[in-house]
């Protein structure tokens, strides 16, 4: 068994989002409230843990704290299970401070357990409120453990654990022609080391105008300068400029899922380049093609998914030139620019098509690298060789 954690955007409404604002407040309060309890029982020389601490707020919440049952009552409860209840531990293994105070709007977040909430489709049902919009569906299918409702700057996530069945491996031998080398692009999605371009749908190009146009009018309302007051426009720009993003992210996603399932489904040993995105990022002609292609979500996915299949993904190191290496020689051409595409090695006189070139090195990189992993020994090499199914030229 093996637990798996999909985080998914919610695209809560209005009375949603005061919703969740209120269990991360409720959440955050029993979490405060249970340290300074906890510091009084134990300076009273009392018996203290978190069982008694939220038997405690149980009995009083109601009378003392009624609004905290306006939401989930997992909220309350958790923070002090999980949460209090985990930084005293690390606190006591020494891995940890003490507990500090919970300040809002510093890792919102409030659990839910799997009795509290249902999932059906796009929607998931959380009590006192209702079902609420999911950008995507669960990707798992399996007995769904818990979930978490956390805020990250405006938007809201749910992580849903699901308890898995450990597949069996469908990759159980390697062998090469099993290997493949993605050069993760930012003209095609991915090149293959077999000469296949994937070029995957732009979703920037054709909604970019959109968003460059409501990003004007945006600058143009009331709200938009440091330290004005917000009017209603403001923010219902504001809110639509979000959803289209929401919306990009999602045909992005697909995508990458797409790519992901196919490249784990199919090949054992899969090279990839270690890519610096945040240098790249840098760079503004890349940045946009960059984060469009999301090649962080690519590499995570992958590896996530070719570890439950038992393949293996190989990163080659950032400074591994595979666009500049000649895959069929070796020679480097250090004078390739960036802007070309094709090109011609001095050396050996074979034309390359740049990305193909260089997803075909990755994939002689993974392979040479699964050959020496297992072990340093000539004779291991040799049969690992022969097991692998090597072509020697
Ligand atoms: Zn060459």
């Amino acid at each position: 068994m093996i637990i798996l954690a999909h985080k998914i955007c919610l695209d809560p409404n209005n009375i949603e989002a005061t919703y969740f604002a209120k269990a991360c407040g409720v959440a955050r309060f029993a979490y405060n409230w249970a340290l300074v309890e906890w510091k009084r029982l134990y300076d009273n020389g009392e018996k203290v843990n978190e069982g008694i601490l939220r038997k405690r707020l149980n009995a009083i919440k109601h009378t003392e704290f009624p609004w905290m049952s306006e939401v989930t009552k997992c909220a309350p409860q958790f923070a002090i299970k999980d949460g209090l209840n985990k930084a005293f531990k690390n606190f006591f293994a020494k891995r940890a401070e003490f507990p500090k105070f919970k300040k809002k709007g510093i890792k919102d977040s409030f659990s839910l357990s799997n009795d509290q909430f249902k999932i059906d489709g796009d929607k998931i049902k959380i009590p006192n409120l209702g079902w609420v919009r999911m950008t995507e569906e669960l990707r798992f299918s399996g007995k769904i453990i818990g979930a978490v409702v956390s805020r990250k700057a405006d938007r809201w996530f749910v992580s849903v654990q699901v308890e898995i069945q450990e597949p069996t491996p469908i990759h159980t031998a390697l062998s090469e022609n099993q290997a493949i080398g993605v050069d993760l692009g930012v003209k095609d999605l991915a090149t293959l080391s077999n000469g296949a371009k994937i070029t995957g749908a732009k979703p920037h190009k054709a909604l970019l105008t959109r968003i460059r146009r409501l990003n004007q009018s945006l600058s143009r309302k009331q709200g938009a300068k440091k330290g004005e007051k917000k009017s209603k426009n403001f923010k219902k720009a504001q809110a639509r400029l979000s959803k289209l993003h929401a919306r990009i992210a999602d045909i992005r996603n697909n995508e990458t899922h797409k790519l992901t399932d196919m490249l784990s489904n199919n090949y054992s040993v899969i090279g990839i380049e270690d890519l610096n995105v945040s240098g790249m990022a840098k760079n503004h002609k890349l940045a946009r093609a960059v984060l469009d292609m999301s090649f962080f979500e690519f590499r995570r996915q992958l590896e996530y998914k070719s570890k439950i299949k038992g393949g293996h993904v190989i990163l080659a190191d950032r400074f591994y030139p595979s666009s500049k290496t000649c895959s069929c020689c070796g020679y480097k051409n250090d004078a390739l620019t960036l802007s070309a595409r094709q090109w011609t090695c001095p050396d050996c006189g074979i034309s390359h098509d740049r990305d193909i070139n260089a997803a075909i090195n990755l994939k002689n990189y993974a392979v040479s690298y699964m050959v020496s992993a297992c072990g340093e020994l000539v004779e291991t090499v040799t049969s690992m060789k022969q097991e692998l199914n090597f072509t020697t030229a």
